[in-house]
């Protein structure tokens, strides 16, 4: 693997949305520019640190929380350290995410003149009761807005977030903000299903009986018509929620599911370098605390073994319809998944879960539809 990512965190958002579990901070516009400067300490400390092992990165991901709500002069100069620090393949993917409402037409031309070259919105529905339902701060217009504004600032390849099985949502709702999403004719759609997690402010409504989700045939409606839908607009399924034009696949993303290597910057998040997973603390006033003490952030050390690294491999793999290639397996990590999972895959074909296409261990369309229970079995 020669691929290389470096994904860098911003856990500010304008406020928090009912349904997230992810570690985002609302209103804490007070840990803005001393965050900005952790992060510059702990790219420091990658480059020193792993000096040795430099080659050039094939992608840079600034993710969130809401990355634009730092202002668009200090993602330009973090994204210039980065480049500083880092060699950069070239035309390395470099993208970010926005949130409609959260930049302007200003600010956009400043990120794709820094050298952003790919922007994700995070879109979520094109019906303005919905998104109040989802209480984000941002309307259909907004979004809309946003998408044009990006275009117009020379974004040549933008993906838009969405979600289906919203409450009260039916097939009609969520047809209407898919064709509507498809004029904007995006590169790239990342489609969710809402799923409620504990702890969260939706988890506590649901279970008081506040509000009711679309039930599972809906639901699979819902997704057989995004493919359909998406299929005929030029769009086609790469991974489980993503869908691109031809060219287009997110790299970024496509890293993280062939198992490869990456840089972590900021609270939460992760690195993985050298067969070893970083996790750095998930609080950003202690992410910077420690920075600024010259202490370490990392709450874990995993150091993988090559079983370990294999069975990862295989199943985030397994997330991309391409699947994952036998022989490069087998190249390396010495291990054949044949003989390794032996009579578990045989059973999953016999099943119809999984396939072989020439070379490649694949999901089939059943499959794909029982993941998390089929992967469940190769973990
Ligand atoms: S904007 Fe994204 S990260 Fe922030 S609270 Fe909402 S879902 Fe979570």
């Amino acid at each position: 693997m020669n691929t290389l990512g470096l994904y860098l965190h911003v856990p500010f958002c304008l406020r928090k949305c009912p349904y997230c579990s992810f570690y985002s901070l609302a209103g804490r516009t007070d840990l803005h520019d001393r965050y900005a400067r952790a992060i510059s300490t702990q790219l420091r400390f990658f480059a020193e640190e792993y000096r040795d092992q430099q080659r050039p990165l094939t992608s840079i991901f600034f993710g969130g929380g809401t990355p634009t709500l730092l202002a668009p002069e200090t993602l330009s100069r973090l994204l210039a350290e980065c480049l500083a620090q880092f060699p950069c393949a070239d035309g390395a993917e470099i993208s970010i995410e926005v949130n409609p409402a959260t930049v302007d037409a200003a600010g956009l031309h400043v990120l794709r003149r820094a050298g952003f070259n790919r922007l994700s919105i995070g879109v979520q529905s094109l019906k303005d009761s919905e998104l109040c339902q989802l209480d984000r701060p941002h309307t259909v217009a907004d979004a809309v807005r946003t998408f044009q504004m990006a275009r117009a600032a020379g974004f040549d390849n933008i993906n838009l977030d969405l979600m289906y099985g919203l409450p009260w949502q039916d097939l009609h709702a969520w047809r209407n903000t898919l064709d509507h999403a498809l004029e904007l004719q995006p590169e790239h759609l990342s489609i969710y299903e809402l799923t409620i997690e504990a702890g969260t402010p939706f988890a506590q409504q649901q279970e008081q009986g506040r509000f009711s989700l679309p039930d599972e045939d809906t639901v699979l409606l819902m997704l057989e018509t995004t493919q359909q839908a998406l299929k005929q607009a030029g769009l086609s399924r790469y991974e489980i929620s993503n869908y691109a034009k031809p060219g287009c696949r997110c790299r970024h993303n496509i890293n993280y599911w062939q198992n490869g290597e990456y840089i972590g910057l900021g609270a939460g998040a992760v690195a993985f370098l050298t067969g070893t997973r970083l996790t750095a603390i998930a609080d950003a006033d202690q992410f910077c605390e420690r920075l600024e003490n010259g202490q370490e952030v990392w709450t874990d050390k995993e150091q993988l073994d090559r079983e370990a690294a294999f069975r990862e491999t295989v199943i985030t793999g397994l997330r991309m319809t391409a699947g994952v290639s036998l022989a490069e397996l087998a190249d390396r990590f010495g291990m054949k998944a044949e003989i390794y999972y032996s009579e578990t895959l045989h059973r999953l074909i016999r099943q119809g879960m999984l396939h072989i296409v020439h070379d490649r261990l694949q999901l089939t369309a059943r499959g794909f539809l029982l993941a998390d229970a089929v992967m469940a079995e190769l973990v």
